[in-house]
């Protein structure tokens, strides 16, 4: 029987450059952003620079986590006490808890059978929510049809904020994930795409946005210093009117990111060789659904989606459960009992009036996920495709 021995959570080291980098800021004692000599951009400037040029954008705030940029994203759009802000119901926890944080109610929207938000659903919740805030989660990186998600947004005037958590180097017809809404944020953390153990960014192309965001983030008087961001006269009345909400990023984190934006790109390529691997082998597969992502889109498959439509809820556990005792670590988004990092939204029991949702019970209930780290080999990949293709076929009816 084959197994598999390669732990699903180790990262590749940090690069040599950012290591250097990181010891250069130790030596110099100013680990703090806003900790520069005269005329000195800090690490975390630089970063931010970098960032925004990646993405095209003008405005780029560095922060401490994602989930913090996605909460700093709600208060700079305006949110208010007991607005409703549409998102996902198929996303991790830090986004409805970034909802949560601003005092907003979250709408959940069905997940759709290409594992995207449903657009038809969005449509009718849109219409009949009033909602004015959309906070779309590009789930373990699986781009919706932006071109339909930006029509949405047009006809109801929906302010929308993209978590591209999963989807950092992704584009969707040669437009970078994150530049279709009024504000993206992405994630630094770990298990994301580039990895400072914790970090996130927040960009914009709006200047009223950004000034609040780094007001928000902790800037004290010292916006100025920022470089990827507007000029002063941006701050005059926001400075005023912003809390601090201290979240900043450090010189240090900085430092290991910035050599990893500039590698993005190949490492994203290098995922996706991977990913295809791991998809061709699973399509030869019996039972095994993927679905077949469209030409629009320029994934980057960090992580493998496909499910089990014809298995009931003890052949998923079982599956899980096998995969499992032979090395290959399956998450199960349909687990009616949150584990590790998925918890089903019907577990997220703070939401007022928690709405059943038949439709993404049923497709979440038979959906399996894997993450794909770049330490593991095509070899790898294809022993690792290839249990999942003979636990399945063993857990057939
Ligand atoms: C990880 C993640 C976040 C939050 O990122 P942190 O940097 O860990 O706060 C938000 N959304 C999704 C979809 C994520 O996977």
């Amino acid at each position: 029987m084959k197994t598999f021995n390669k732990p699903f959570t180790q990262q590749e080291t940090i690069p040599e450059a950012g290591i250097a980098a990181a010891i250069e800021v130790m030596r110099s004692g100013r680990l703090h952003r806003y900790n520069t000599l005269p005329g000195e951009k800090s690490e975390t400037d630089l970063l931010e620079l970098a960032f925004a040029e990646y993405q095209g954008v003008p405005y780029c705030l560095a922060c401490s986590s994602c989930g913090y940029a996605l909460h700093v994203a709600m208060r700079a759009a305006g949110v208010q006490t007991g607005d409703k802000v549409l998102c996902n119901a198929f996303t991790l926890a830090p986004v409805p808890g970034a909802i949560h944080n601003s005092g907003a109610v979250p709408v959940l929207v069905d997940v759709a059978n290409d594992f995207c938000i449903d657009l038809d659903d969005l449509e009718a919740k849109a219409k009949s929510s009033g909602a004015k805030f959309f906070m779309l989660s590009h789930m373990r990186g699986h781009l919706a049809d932006m071109d339909r998600v930006m029509a949405i947004c047009e006809q109801y005037g929906l302010f929308l904020i993209e978590d591209c958590a999963h989807t950092m180097g992704a584009s969707w017809k040669g437009q970078k994930s994150g530049t279709f809404g009024d504000i993206a944020c992405f994630s630094a953390q770990t298990y994301k795409h580039i990895n400072s153990g914790e970090g996130g960014f927040l960009t914009t192309r709006h200047p009223d946005v950004i000034a609040k965001a780094i007001m928000y983030s902790g800037s004290y008087m010292l916006y100025d210093k920022h470089c990827a961001a507007p000029p002063k006269e941006a701050f005059d009345q926001v400075r005023y009117d912003t809390p601090n909400y201290s979240g900043r990023m450090d010189n240090l984190r900085a430092a290991i990111l910035r050599p990893q934006v500039a590698d993005l790109d190949t490492q994203c390529d290098r995922w996706n060789q991977r990913y295809r691997l791991v998809e061709k082998s699973l399509r030869s597969g019996c039972d095994i659904y993927i679905p077949v992502r469209p030409p629009e889109e320029d994934y980057v498959g960090s992580s493998i989606q496909f499910s089990l439509p014809a298995f009931s809820q003890e052949q998923l556990a079982k599956v899980v459960k096998l995969c499992i005792e032979r090395g290959v670590m399956l998450k199960w988004f349909g687990d009616s009992v949150p584990k590790d990092y998925t918890s089903r939204y019907d577990s997220w029991k703070y939401i007022d009036d928690l709405p059943q949702l038949p439709k993404t019970e049923k497709i979440l209930s038979t959906l399996l996920d894997m993450r794909i780290p770049l330490t593991f080999s095509e070899e790898d990949c294809a022993l690792v495709a290839q249990i999942i293709i003979d636990v399945v076929e063993e857990c057939r009816a």
